[in-house]
């Protein structure tokens, strides 16, 4: 345990966002000192370091030059043990170097899931003292009452390209095309890659407007690269064939990247994932302090009241704060963790005991792909027997779905316990307060 929680995932942090190039190197004759003058006076381009100089020393030019112009020190901003090839032109543009987070280990928990079954660790990256240990008293409640049952429901990474016509006649005409030609449609689409499909296309319209909703098989990849290329063929061809549809935007908003949206909660996007348990009273009074009574009462009137109340589109206690360390910790593209975390956190108490559910309509996750495959990051997931490629394509993806959708029910679980206790003041004070 002491080792483990010592591990430091790394992720790249870049000064500035700028258009990539591809880095072929060019012999610059210059010390450094006169390239960190010219880049200062805009004579040269600081996104274009890599060519000049190798990935490896532009990280440590451009370090020198951001410290200088913003007379700050960035020792403590690791530069150590990477070999910055590897993420040029995939991962972050302008690096300085990596933020460092603690990853912790949580578990083990039994999981009996389609691709996930047995016992796992779980890693999560948070600066949030007392998650992890309420992740893990969760766990055991769910490990010590048979575990958890987790079922992938839908697998639909969403694209949503956007068309305008004149009116809602040639809109018409457009959707009577649309069925006639569907085939060809996802057959273009499909061309464009060997591991996504195009398994459905939904079009929703409001007056001269037509958001196509496609919906994409990825393997083992998250697959938001691959659903947008395959999106941009599919909309040409529709552009080509269809002269009067006119597209506006390859992402019309209707997918939807990256922002809270009720469409992923009916729809799903990337895997609709429910996991559930049965945890029994001895295990509610011996590990949780509390009866599934107490965890029931509190979960429909925070959970379900409370976020009526409030207008939230997630109906959980704290479903982001596991999705958001997981993420973290394996690599998965972090603002994701918007929609991953939209959760229903559904609680009944029965004479065996407390039943409880997570339901996960859009949880975004890739083993391939990404940041997945950061050295690091690879490392965590193969805490959970994940990096990479499944034996069979898509298999690890969606292991690495149950697992966190299983975390997330041990969070939830805790949370629901810990507040009925009025424990949360109590565990935060002792593990998460550190204000010097
Ligand atoms: P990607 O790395 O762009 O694509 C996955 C690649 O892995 C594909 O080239 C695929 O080949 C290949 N591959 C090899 N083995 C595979 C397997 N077993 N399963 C699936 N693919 C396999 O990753 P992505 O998941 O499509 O996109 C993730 C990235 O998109 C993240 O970096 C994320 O931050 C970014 N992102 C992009 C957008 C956008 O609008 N473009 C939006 C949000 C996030 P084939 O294509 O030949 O199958």
């Amino acid at each position: 345990m002491e080792k483990i929680n010592h591990i430091m995932p790394y992720m790249p942090i870049a000064s500035f966002i700028f258009l990539r190039q591809i880095p072929i190197m060019q012999t610059l004759d210059l010390s450094d000192d006169e390239i960190i003058e010219k880049i200062t006076k805009k004579e040269l381009q600081m996104y274009k370091l890599e060519e000049y100089l190798g990935p490896n020393k532009a990280v440590e030019i451009r370090r020198q030059i951001v410290e200088k112009a913003t007379n700050s020190n960035l020792a403590d901003l690791s530069i150590e043990d990477a070999d910055y090839s590897q993420m040029v032109n995939k991962n972050a543009e302008n690096v300085i170097g990596f933020i460092r987070m603690p990853i912790g280990i949580s578990g083990p928990i039994t999981i009996h899931g389609d691709y996930a079954s047995g016992e796992f660790y779980v890693p999560l990256a948070t600066t949030e003292g007392a998650l992890i240990a309420g992740i893990n008293r969760g766990m055991k409640a769910i490990s010590e009452s048979n575990g958890s049952k987790v079922k992938i429901l839908g697998n639909a990474m969403a694209r949503a390209p956007l068309f305008e016509f004149d009116s809602i006649t040639e809109v018409g005409e457009f959707l009577n095309w649309l069925d006639l030609n569907m085939d060809n449609v996802k057959k273009i689409a499909n061309a464009t890659t060997s591991h996504g499909k195009l398994r459905d296309v939904k079009p929703f319209v409001t007056g001269n407007n037509v958001w196509l909703r496609m919906s994409f098989e990825t393997g083992d990849a998250m697959g938001m690269n691959m659903a947008t290329v395959a999106s941009e063929a599919a909309s040409s061809y529709i552009e080509e064939e269809f002269p009067k549809a006119h597209l506006v935007t390859v992402s019309g908003n209707m997918c939807s990247d990256k922002k809270e949206s009720m469409v992923n909660n009916l729809l799903g996007r990337g895997k609709t994932v429910v996991a559930d348990a049965v945890i029994n009273r001895k295990v509610c009074s011996e590990v949780l302090k509390t009866t599934p009574e107490q965890i029931t009462r509190v979960n429909m009137k925070k959970n379900m009241l409370g976020n009526a109340r409030a207008g939230s589109t997630k109906f959980s206690g704290h479903s982001a704060n596991i999705v958001a360390a997981a993420f973290a910790a394996t690599g998965q593209d972090i603002a994701q963790v918007v929609e991953s975390s939209s959760c229903y956190t559904w609680a009944e108490a029965r004479e065996s005991g407390l039943y409880i559910s997570v339901t996960l309509p859009s949880l975004e996750v890739g083993t391939v792909g990404g940041g997945t495959s950061l050295p690091s990051q690879k490392a965590a997931l193969s805490i959970i027997g994940a990096a990479g490629q499944g034996e069979t394509i898509g298999t690890n993806a969606n292991k690495l779905a149950e697992i966190i959708a299983a975390a997330v029910l041990a969070g939830e679980l805790n949370l629901l316990a810990a507040q009925g206790n009025r424990e949360l003041g109590k565990a935060h004070s002792k593990l998460g307060r550190n204000i010097k």
